[in-house]
């Protein structure tokens, strides 16, 4: 094989020659197969692939054979070596960013390189395919017309449950990646936070050959996962709060009203944080006031 070629399944093809500019090319999440022909011709057509790590990308670049020098560009470097990236490529190279797994800039370094192209107004073309926040939103079977992404939830306790508490009332559906290891404990706190009857959904390792969905009510996932082992890569979808109550705090604050007749305040202010999809900081708020007159 030489430079400016690639290869599928033992075929042989030329890259055609790239004008210079910077490339953002999408390489697979797991499986292989992901990749456009578009990609594999920019790859290898290229002078240059930065690469989030070298011996990563080397598995995808020699299964198809494409010889195009790489080097790093992680997230200590990437400040630094952004502007030396964007002269070579005025000098006339073309050259391609890409990533461990799926789409560039997606929670993966690559955002000061493109700001700094994108800034002097110069050539950075998307050549985009997998992305596991798209593959696992497209097939989660929860509202796609109105989304947010919101990469990985922070991974001390508190500070996790304060990020949820200020996505509660969000309406859309909500993307975060997530750690196996963090799971449980993540789903335990969308349950607490966000209200037990909360739709979730878990894509576990897409497009690979244990590939799993899990569907559920926040707080069923919660106790499934606690005594599951989990292990691979995830992504956490999560319904967005009923518009409804939304719309509408007449109604919850009417139903809370009418159960504080009934049960003890925190008994009355998980239900109403539950059925309505709130915060149960808002609800407690809102009983306190109610109770003391
Ligand atoms: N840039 C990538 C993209 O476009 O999806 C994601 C990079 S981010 C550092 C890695 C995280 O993405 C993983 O920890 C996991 O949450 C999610 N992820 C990547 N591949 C996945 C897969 N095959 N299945 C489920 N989640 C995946």
């Amino acid at each position: 094989m030489a430079a400016g070629q690639y290869f599928i399944s033992g075929k042989v093809f030329d890259a055609p020659a790239l004008p210079p500019a910077l490339y953002v090319v999408s390489t697979p999440i797991g499986n292989l197969k992901d990749i456009t022909l578009r990609a594999l011709e920019t790859l290898a057509g290229a002078d240059l692939i930065l690469c989030e790590d070298t011996r990563t990308s080397a598995k995808l670049l020699n299964a198809y054979g494409i010889k195009t020098p790489k080097t790093a560009l992680h997230e200590h470097n990437e400040v630094a070596s952004a502007q030396n990236y964007v002269d070579e490529i005025k000098a006339g190279r073309s050259i391609c960013l890409i990533s461990d797994a799926g789409t560039p800039l997606i929670s993966d370094p690559g955002f000061p390189l493109v700001r700094v192209a994108a800034e002097e107004n110069f050539s950075v073309f998307a050549i985009p395919g997998a992305s596991a926040l798209l593959g696992g939103l497209a097939v989660s079977g929860l509202p796609t017309d109105s989304f947010s992404f919101f990469g990985f939830l922070p991974p001390k306790q508190q500070a996790r449950a304060k990020r949820l508490e200020e996505l509660a009332a969000k309406t859309e559906t909500l993307v975060f990646y997530e750690s196996p290891k963090r799971i449980a404990a993540t789903l335990a706190a969308v349950a607490e936070v966000m209200g037990g009857d909360r739709k979730v959904v878990v894509a576990r390792e897409l497009t690979k050959k244990f590939e799993t969905f899990y569907r559920g009510a926040a707080c069923e996932m919660a106790t499934d996962f606690d005594e599951m082992a989990v292990k691979g890569e995830i992504v956490l979808m999560v319904a967005g709060a009923d518009q409804q109550a939304i719309a509408d705090p007449d109604a919850w604050r009417g139903a809370l009203k009418e159960l504080l007749t009934e049960l003890p305040l925190r008994g009355a202010v998980d239900q109403i944080a539950s059925d309505f999809g709130l915060k149960r900081k808002q609800v407690y708020q809102a009983a306190l006031e109610m109770r003391d007159g």
